[in-house]
C-alpha cells in the first residue's frame, strides 16, 4: 500500500507537537517546525536551518510541503492587480487575485476547484466542481503570493475565488484557524471575509465557531422568482430562510453583514428591483456592496458601472445605503474563474 504523506502545514499546533513526539522528537521543536512554515514561510524541509540534518530527514520522510506552482501571473496596466494561476500538486489550477488598496493588500483566494453551485453568471461553475482544496492548499495560495511581494503584508483574505467556502466547510475553518494562528501567521481573523451564495445550515453552523469574520452573502436578486433563475441554490434555500440565517449569524457574532449583489442589465437593476431589496433588507443593519456584473462569454450577461451608480441612487432615495465596489483588474479577467476556464478551454483545443 502506498503511504500517502500528511501535509505538514495543514496541523494546527497541538497536532505538530504530537506527531514530533510520536517520531521521538523534543516537544520544543515543534514550535520551530511552525515558525518555518508559518512565519518564514518556508518552502522546503532543508531551509530549516536550525533543526538538525536527521531531523530534517526524519521530517522529510513522514510529511510534505506543497508549494504551489505558478502557471501564469497576469498584472493589471490600470492598477496593481495581479491575477495568479496557480498549478496544483495533481494537476489542477486554481486562481487568487491580488488587490492594492490605501490600506493595504488584499488577496482574493479559492476554495475549491471548480463549484457545484451552478450560478448562471460565474465562470467557476462551468464544468462543476472537481474536488475541495485543502487547508494546506489554500494556506499556499496566501504563502505563495506574500513570497512575491518585495514589501509589504497581505493583510487581508477575501474566500472569494473559486468555489463556495461553506461546501467545503472543515477545510475553510481548519484553513482560518490556522492562518489566525497567533504563534504563526497571525492574521485577525477580523480581516477576513468569507463569501457564500447562501448556504443556510452552513451559516448556522458558522455562527457557531466564535470566528470574527465578515461573512458576506452573494444576494443579487431580491425575490425568489428572479433568485431562482440565476441562483439555483435559492431552489433549497429561499430567501426568507436565508435572510432569516443571516440576521441569526448577525445576532449570535455581533458582525455586520454584507450583501454582495451584481447588477444585470435587464434582469435586476430597474427601479423595481431597488424597492424590492429595500423591502428585503429593510431595517436591517447591514451593508450593500453593488457590483457590476463581469463579462462572461459563455454567460453573457452585462453591465456597466453607470448601471451600478443609477442602481445606488434608487436605493439612497429609498433610504438603503450601498457603495458601488471599484472594479479592479478588469483588463485581466479578474472575475473568478476565468482564468482557469480558459486553460481548460487552451487545453482542450490542443
Ligand atoms: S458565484 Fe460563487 S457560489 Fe456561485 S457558482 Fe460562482 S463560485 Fe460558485
Amino acid at each position: 500500500m502506498r503511504f500517502i504523506k500528511t501535509d505538514i502545514l495543514e496541523l494546527l499546533p497541538d497536532e505538530l507537537e504530537a506527531e514530533i513526539e510520536r517520531l521521538g522528537e523534543k516537544k520544543f521543536r515543534a514550535k520551530q517546525i511552525f515558525d518555518w512554515l508559518h512565519i518564514k514561510k518556508c518552502e522546503n524541509f532543508d531551509e530549516m536551518t536550525n533543526l538538525s540534518a536527521q531531523l530534517r530527514t526524519t521530517l522529510e520522510d513522514n510529511f510534505c510541503i506543497k508549494p504551489l506552482k505558478i502557471s501564469k501571473k497576469l498584472e493589471s496596466t490600470t492598477d496593481d492587480t495581479v491575477k495568479y494561476l496557480y498549478g496544483l500538486s495533481d494537476g489542477e489550477f486554481v486562481e487568487s487575485v491580488l488587490m492594492k488598496y490605501k490600506y493595504g493588500y488584499s488577496l482574493c483566494i479559492s476554495t475549491q476547484v471548480g463549484c457545484a453551485m451552478g450560478c448562471k453568471f460565474c465562470a467557476s461553475t462551468i464544468g462543476g466542481k472537481v474536488r475541495n482544496l485543502t487547508a494546506g492548499e489554500m494556506l499556499q495560495e496566501y504563502y505563495t503570493a506574500q513570497r512575491q511581494l518585495d514589501s509589504g503584508r497581505i493583510g487581508n483574505i477575501v474566500l472569494m475565488g473559486i468555489g463556495e467556502p461553506l461546501d467545503n466547510y472543515d477545510n475553510v475553518i481548519r484553513f482560518i484557524k490556522l492562518v489566525t494562528h497567533k504563534s504563526g501567521n497571525n492574521l485577525s481573523a477580523r480581516d477576513i471575509t468569507l463569501s457564500t451564495c447562501g448556504l443556510v445550515p452552513k451559516i448556522l453552523q458558522l455562527a457557531n465557531e466564535g470566528l470574527p469574520i465578515t461573512l458576506s452573502v452573494s444576494l443579487h436578486a431580491a425575490t425568489n422568482m428572479k433568485r431562482n433563475e440565476i441562483m439555483p441554490v435559492n431552489k433549497v434555500y429561499p430567501l426568507d430562510k436565508l435572510i432569516s440565517a443571516c440576521k441569526d449569524f448577525s445576532s449570535r457574532t455581533k458582525r455586520r453583514i454584507t450583501f454582495e449583489y451584481s447588477l444585470i442589465d435587464n434582469v435586476n437593476s430597474a427601479k423595481s428591483d431597488a424597492f424590492e431589496l429595500y423591502e428585503l433588507l429593510r431595517g436591517f443593519n447591514c451593508h450593500i456592496n453593488l457590483i457590476p456584473i463581469n463579462y462572461v462569454k459563455e454567460c453573457g450577461f452585462v453591465s456597466s458601472r453607470k448601471a451600478a451608480e443609477q442602481f445606488r441612487i434608487y436605493l439612497q432615495e429609498l433610504g438603503l445605503n450601498a457603495t458601488v465596489r471599484r472594479t479592479l483588474g478588469a483588463d485581466i479577467n479578474a472575475a473568478c474563474g476565468q482564468l482557469r476556464r480558459e486553460k481548460a478551454v487552451a487545453e482542450l483545443c490542443e
